[in-house]
């Protein structure tokens, strides 16, 4: 059942198939039943690096809980897909936000990271924690904890977004370092003026945001203000964004699959519209719309929490119809 639904997709079928085509680059062609609409895959979709790993940690959590007898629990969704966490949910794996009022366990402390106050309220009250945040994102919080000694600390992401959430609750010496978040570009015009700021930004933040805000911000650095740019999106976002560019231009209309909560899902999604394709998110094959026929070539990518077993789906689903 693991194998089947959840196992990371390293290598798509798509990806399989490209590899024993000599004329295949960018992605595979199948030909719907009656011969009339193209399906096109991504080349790059689905799990990335942090994702795959947390699955596999979360798969040991419940394995060594079962073996203790314990409970075992997710702090949060384990990652923002609604199917794979009920399976996890299934398995015995129990969401919750913090420690009052269960039982101790074993933790597992999903790929995107807590703050560091949440992570010591579990050692506190004697939860065994299992780390799967991803070591880039680990990376990221050393060095906000590092600069915060000697910049302002900037962390560009969503609201709510639990990896901003992190950045933002890292912690030095007992005390939470300050930072200001910024979402908008707007968000930059309000920064005070003549201090020296790190800036860090959430791995999987929309690439074009980024970019628009990362140019307010050097354009701040005219009025006195220094710009320390630490990290960048991650590749496998950048890879996953490259790769939808690219497809919408050889297709006519793009389906995005994944939760409606992931971050890069939607990015995805905002950035096959902004290529000006027709678009659709939607979370399995159930959401498969009449309309997605109507178009000569589909194209079809997943984001980074999006299990290989729901990309298959789709596209037999839109195979079928
Ligand atoms: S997008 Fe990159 S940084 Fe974020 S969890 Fe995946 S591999 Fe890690």
């Amino acid at each position: 059942m693991w194998n089947r639904w959840f196992r990371r997709p390293s290598r798509l079928n798509s990806q399989l198939i490209l590899k024993a085509l000599p004329w295949g680059y960018l992605a595979v062609a199948f030909l719907s039943y009656w011969g009339i609409m193209k399906i096109v895959l991504s080349k790059t979709m689905g799990y990335c690096n942090g994702v795959s790993r947390a699955l596999d940690l979360a798969e040991q959590a419940i394995e060594e809980a079962k073996g203790r007898e314990l409970p075992v629990y997710s702090l949060g969704k384990l990652i923002h897909n609604r199917q794979v966490c009920e399976h996890f949910r299934d398995e015995g794996l129990e969401e919750i936000a913090h420690p009052e009022g269960h039982d101790t366990g074993v933790v597992i402390l999903r790929a995107h990271g807590i703050p560091d106050r949440l992570r010591s309220e579990f050692v506190d009250a004697g939860f065994t924690l299992i780390d799967a945040t991803c070591s880039v994102v680990k990376r990221n919080l050393r060095l906000i904890a590092k600069y915060s000694k000697t910049h302002s600390i900037l962390v560009v992401g969503h609201k709510g977004h639990p990896e901003s959430i992190a950045m933002q609750g890292v912690m030095v010496e007992g005390s939470v370092c300050p930072s200001i978040l910024l979402c908008t570009v707007e968000d930059v015009r309000a920064l005070p003026k003549g201090r020296s700021y790190a800036v860090f930004v959430q791995t999987t933040f929309d690439q074009q945001l980024w970019t628009e805000i990362r140019s307010a911000l050097v354009e701040r650095t005219q009025t006195g203000s220094e710009m320390f740019f630490v990290n960048e999106i991650c590749p496998n976002s950048i890879n996953r964004r490259q790769a939808v560019i690219e497809l919408a231009e050889q297709c006519d209309a793009v389906v995005v699959i994944g939760g409606k909560e992931s971050a890069n899902t939607r990015a995805l999604y905002t950035l096959a519209l902004e290529m000006g394709k027709p678009a659709w998110h939607i979370e399995d094959a159930s959401h498969v719309v009449p309309e997605m026929y109507e178009y000569a070539t589909l194209g079809v990518t997943a984001g980074a929490s999006t299990p290989s077993s729901l990309i298959d789906e789709v596209v037999q689903r839109l195979q079928q119809e």
